[in-house]
């Protein structure tokens, strides 16, 4: 397994859960991997063990903005999503998988990735030489794995860029915000995380709008009263999963390696896990060539959000009246419910599913 963010935990601890020998190599850039670490229900319920410790909210309801709109909050019954610190989120899904029984080696990279038809040589940056039947690539959207193998992607990715502001130089704390007219193509957040809020920049493509650290430094400040941001970084979003099929040969790809994040509001982690999993489960079945077969319903799904995102960034005024008229309360609680998207929308259009989305007596 190259890679132990959240496909690559998710996918070792399934394996070894199953009995089989898996080595998890952790590499790259020494910098924690950026992420604004927001996990909805459905991602929240995709995991082996208990989160709760590192839960620092719990959210149920989203303020947002968008230029010539008055700002609205909408709010759900239940949590709609949970905040965790990245870092202390990976800290414990390492720690899990290894005591599950995941081997664990360090390493600055990936070198060369060769295929034949009895396995998978990787040279690692060290000049080791590692051999497997199967290669899990978990190695984020710059993969050197599937850059080797398979080269660019296949579109454009998702781009997001983040920092944390300390609780104590913010002039308030925010609820979970996300403002739309901050970038065209994309919005602005701040995620309230006790001790301190993460503030980014989000754009669907990043062909569509250069994020920059100034820029992030100015929405910190005119939102928050502050620009002392500590721990500013930037990194794709793989969201090409529905052009570009997630195996090739002995490989099989997992997470934004895969593309297998949502193009809408760039929620990669759910992708992660379910892309994780799924690997895990064809492999132990000793049908790994079931993968993609697998795959095909996360697929299709973001098939159906990159439409939806390309209507809602393409007429934004359009887009975001629709969200804050109706959309908004609809989909926050379908995401209560731990709900995908494309399933609030087929919860909504029958009618037991609408009343129960509502909330109705009759429900
Ligand atoms: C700023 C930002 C904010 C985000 N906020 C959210 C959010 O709030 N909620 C959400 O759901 N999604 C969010 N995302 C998306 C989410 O972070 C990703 O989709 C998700 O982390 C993908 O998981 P992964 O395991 O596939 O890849 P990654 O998390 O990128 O993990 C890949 C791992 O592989 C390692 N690696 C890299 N190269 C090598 C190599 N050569 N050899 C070995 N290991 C290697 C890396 O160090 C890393 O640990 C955000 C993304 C960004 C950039």
């Amino acid at each position: 397994m190259a890679g132990a963010g959240q496909a690559g935990c998710a996918a070792a601890w399934d394996l070894a859960a199953g009995g089989a020998r898996v080595l998890l190599l952790h590499g790259g850039p020494e910098r924690p991997k950026p992420c604004a670490g927001g996990l909805t229900i459905k991602a929240l319920r995709r995991y082996r063990f208990p989160l709760d410790a590192v839960i620092r909210e719990r959210v149920r309801s989203v303020a947002m903005s968008r230029s010539g709109e008055p700002p609205m909050t909408a709010g759900a019954a239940a949590p709609f999503c949970v905040m965790t610190h990245r870092r202390e989120l990976d800290a414990l899904c390492r720690e899990q998988a290894r005591a599950r029984g995941a081997g664990w080696q360090a390493t600055a990279g990936v070198r060369a990735v060769r295929q034949d038809h009895q396995g998978v040589t990787l040279i690692s940056a060290e000049g080791e030489t590692l051999r497997a039947t199967w290669l899990i690539a978990a190695d984020g959207a710059h993969s050197p794995v599937r850059r080797a193998l398979q080269g660019q992607p296949p579109t454009a990715p998702a781009m997001a860029l983040e920092g944390h502001l300390a609780r104590e130089r913010a002039r308030h704390y925010p609820p979970m915000t996300l403002d739309f007219q901050e970038v065209p193509g994309g919005y602005g957040w701040l995620f309230p995380k006790g001790d301190h809020i993460n503030v980014g920049l989000y754009v669907w493509r990043r062909d569509r709008a250069r994020l920059a650290r100034e820029h992030l430094a100015d929405y910190a400040r005119r939102t928050l009263g502050s620009d002392a941001l500590e721990e500013v970084g930037g990194y794709p979003l793989g969201t090409w999963l529905a052009r570009r099929p997630p195996r090739c040969g002995r490989v099989l790809f997992v997470g934004d390696a895969a593309g297998s994040t949502e193009p809408l509001l760039g929620e990669g982690i759910y992708g992660a896990l379910v892309s994780g999993q799924l690997a895990a489960g064809a492999l132990l079945a000793g049908r790994p060539g079931d993968y993609p077969l697998l795959m095909a319903d996360w697929g299709e799904e973001l098939r159906q959000v990159e439409r939806i995102s390309r209507i809602f960034y393409g007429v934004p005024a359009l887009g975001y009246a629709a969200l804050s008229r109706w959309l908004a309360p609809t989909l926050l609680a379908g995401y209560a419910e731990g709900l995908t998207l494309g399933g609030t929308k087929r919860a909504w259009r029958s009618l037991k599913g609408r009343r129960h989305l509502l909330g109705s007596p009759g429900a």
